[in-house]
């Protein structure tokens, strides 16, 4: 008998979170470094954490849904990072893609199921 392990298809999802915390956590860091440096460092090391963080929640959003294969957070211009469902085919956060039908026959979400 094998224990063959699925691949866990919410994995790189959970890795893009992880940054995205930890950029994050450079704010206040940033903010904090204004006690120590000068203005000019401070407002330095302000703007590239934004930079950081925005980049950030890009990168989390830019994630694919393990189902359709489009952005999971994003649809056209409209994005939310903190939907539960997939934007495109409704898969819902956290599932397995096999545990749900096709996306061809899930109804496709309104915009009050995308949060
Ligand atoms: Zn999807």
């Amino acid at each position: 008998m094998t224990t063959e392990r699925v691949p866990d298809p919410w994995q790189d999802y959970r890795k893009r979170r992880r940054w995205a915390r930890l950029a994050f956590l450079l704010v206040p860091c940033a903010l904090s470094a204004g006690t120590l440096w000068s203005t000019t460092v401070t407002a330095l090391l302000v703007v590239i954490s934004g930079a950081a963080c925005i980049s950030a929640v890009r990168f989390v959003e830019s994630w694919q849904c393990p189902r359709c294969g489009r952005a999971f957070f994003r649809r056209g211009r409209t994005h939310n990072s903190f939907a539960k469902r997939c934007m495109h085919c409704a898969l819902p956060k956290w599932t397995h893609p096999d545990s749900m039908p096709n996306a061809a026959d899930a109804p496709l979400p309104n915009r009050a199921s995308w949060v």
